[in-house]
């Protein structure tokens, strides 16, 4: 089993796009782990549907058992994060479950143990079927929940309970270099970083780039939306080669990609004046993942 992880550090940089590219494009046996769990979208990209859904439980909410509430408002004085809110007309309290970060302040001061937990539903995890009987593993957080970084790791570990020996999981991280990119990240055998051309495409790439190398992963990048600001393209390959990534290739503008995007079909399965480009970078990269591990993986010049 071979990981490899596509990252940007910024949202709309086409890392979904080119996650969706590469895994439609290994001829291997694939497993696609969306890790974006605030804003999964690869169910889109590779046209999935839906098979298996099950509830994600990151720990225990509180609430407030009205009939024990005697009023007094200790919990209320002791919630540093203004979950808890009085009820005027009635002089009890309740706890606001989107404000909660469960750290039980609350239940330690209250004298009649009117607060309870329960088991809180944070979100979902599913398993899809893309184009090719592709599975996907991907999730989504509830609103208010901030256990992304949690989710992530179930989601790789359900992504890794269908892989076989011989299997290929492409992981779609999340934008930033929080706590859930860490758990993208962590272990994989390749990164694949995303740098758009662009001044804050590559400021939130350069940050990515830092942290991929302070965790010692083996990266190469692409440059995406090229040609529009010869300037900005440079400023991109330096960026790179300053840190030492590897650039597999550039991917020049072109609003058909976008158009692809659109209509449910992968940067791969278009012809377009950047799928020269595409076709080049994407056989540079499943050439690496070979030789980072994925013996299965074929460039596709040697698959279609
Ligand atoms: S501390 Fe307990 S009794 Fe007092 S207001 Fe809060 S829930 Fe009610
Ligand atoms: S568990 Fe903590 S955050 Fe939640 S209501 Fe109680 S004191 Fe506030």
């Amino acid at each position: 089993m071979t990981s490899i992880c596509v990252a940007s550090g910024k949202g709309g940089a086409g890392k979904t796009s080119m996650a969706a590219a590469l895994a439609s494009s290994l001829g291997a046996p694939v497993i696609f782990a969306d890790c974006d769990v605030d804003a999964a979208n690869g169910a889109i990209a590779l046209g999935a549907i839906e098979k298996e859904r099950t509830p994600y439980f990151a720990g225990p909410g509180f609430s407030i058992e009205a009939s024990a509430c005697t009023g007094c408002g200790r919990c209320f004085t002791a919630c540093r994060f203004g979950a808890i809110e009085a009820d005027n007309n009635t002089g009890l309290f309740s706890i606001v479950p989107e404000l909660c970060e469960r750290c039980g302040a609350c239940v330690d001061v209250c004298p009649t143990k009117a607060i309870v937990t329960f088991e809180k539903q944070a979100g979902v995890l599913f398993v899809s079927e893309g184009r090719g009987s592709m599975p996907l593993v991907h999730a989504e957080l509830e609103p208010g929940e901030d256990t992304s970084g949690k989710l992530v790791a179930v989601v790789r570990k359900r992504a890794e309970a269908i892989a076989s020996n011989d299997s290929i999981i492409v992981i779609d991280a999340p934008p930033g270099i929080g706590c859930p990119v860490i758990a993208s990240l962590t272990g994989t055998d390749l990164v694949l970083v995303v740098v758009e051309a662009s001044s804050s495409g590559i400021r939130d790439a350069a940050r990515l780039v830092e942290l991929i190398v302070s965790m010692k992963r083996k990266a190469l990048a692409v440059i995406n939306k090229t040609g529009l600001d010869d300037a900005m393209d440079e400023k991109a390959r330096s960026m790179l080669s300053d840190a030492g990534i590897p650039l597999v290739g550039e991917i020049p503008f072109d609003p058909a990609l976008r158009s692809a995007e659109e209509s449910g079909r992968t940067w791969a399965e278009i012809r377009c004046e950047a799928t020269d480009s595409i076709r080049a970078l994407l056989d540079a990269t499943i050439e690496a993942i070979g030789e980072a591990g994925g013996k299965s993986a074929r460039p596709m010049s040697a698959t279609s």
